[in-house]
């Protein structure tokens, strides 16, 4: 799924799923989808924040909220040193940007998580900036979207980075009760511990096409369960045959479906 591998990068884009090589503009005119075989490219979290607010306007909130080391944890680098170059990196302080703004003439606050930030990792950063952004939304009666690409809970926090899933979900239980929408976007790819908490508590969920969604990965789950998965297991289409999901929407008529959703709850 990564862009430009075995391309220089910036001005060509490689399709992983059709090898096309696409001209970049080509691809991000299109909304980072491929004009050949609709593949869907994993988007930025500013990108995604673009091609959503009208007019991709929109006030970052949230933004000096940073992650601790608490564990003051190493691997083959300590972790405060391996956030900095992510930050450096990516340009943003950690793996989700919170922004308020206008959706279709709606006043919302719209999350996108960053994939490029530690694997969309979430932190104790990102469990806040969501929470909060959950807190502003009951705050001010506005709906929350939250458009995931997570590999799930940030190791390198301990159980910190687990707690965040509860804070999360608390914050959402508060909007469900006040009658405040709640949608969430899940694209490729949504694992782990964001699964298992607020991406699967929207009052929809919302996938593109052909993302991978689950909380283990396919291997693990055929090593303990000792059988062979069946075709297309965790993606997109299967969970939504399953029940998992309730609607797969192209990343073309995201926006207007996300608005069509919120005008219709708003009239409720
Ligand atoms: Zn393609």
């Amino acid at each position: 799924m990564m862009q430009g591998q075995g391309v220089p990068r910036g001005l060509w884009v490689k399709c992983d799923a059709c090898g096309a090589i696409l001209y970049h503009k080509e691809s991000s005119s299109n909304l980072h989808v491929c004009p050949r075989c609709d593949h869907h490219f994993r988007m930025t979290a500013t990108q995604r924040l673009n091609s959503l607010f009208d007019d991709a306007k929109y006030r970052r909130l949230f933004r000096k909220i940073r992650s601790g080391d608490p564990l003051e944890f190493r691997d083959t680098k300590a972790y405060a040193d391996r956030i900095k170059v992510y930050r450096k990196k990516v340009g943003d302080e950690d793996a989700v940007i919170v922004a308020e703004g206008m959706l279709g003439g709606i006043h919302s606050i719209v999350a996108a998580m960053e994939y490029g930030f530690m694997g969309g990792s979430m932190g104790s950063a990102v469990g806040e900036k969501l929470a909060l952004g959950a807190e502003r939304c009951l705050d001010r009666k506005i709906p929350l979207v939250v458009v995931s690409v997570s590999g799930g809970a940030r190791m390198q926090e301990g159980v910190l980075s687990l707690m965040q899933m509860a804070k999360v979900s608390a914050a959402l239980a508060r909007l469900r009760e006040r009658r405040i929408p709640f949608i969430s976007v899940l694209t490729d790819p949504t694992t782990g511990g964001v699964t298992a908490s607020f991406a699967m508590l929207g009052d929809l969920n919302i996938a593109e096409p052909g993302a991978l969604i689950g909380f283990a990965g396919p291997r693990v789950i055929e090593q303990t369960i000792r059988q062979t998965l069946p075709e297309g297991f965790q993606r997109s289409e299967f969970l939504l045959e399953h029940g998992m999901l309730d609607l797969v929407v192209h990343r073309h008529e995201l926006k207007e479906t996300l608005v069509r959703c919120l005008g219709y709850f708003k009239q409720k």
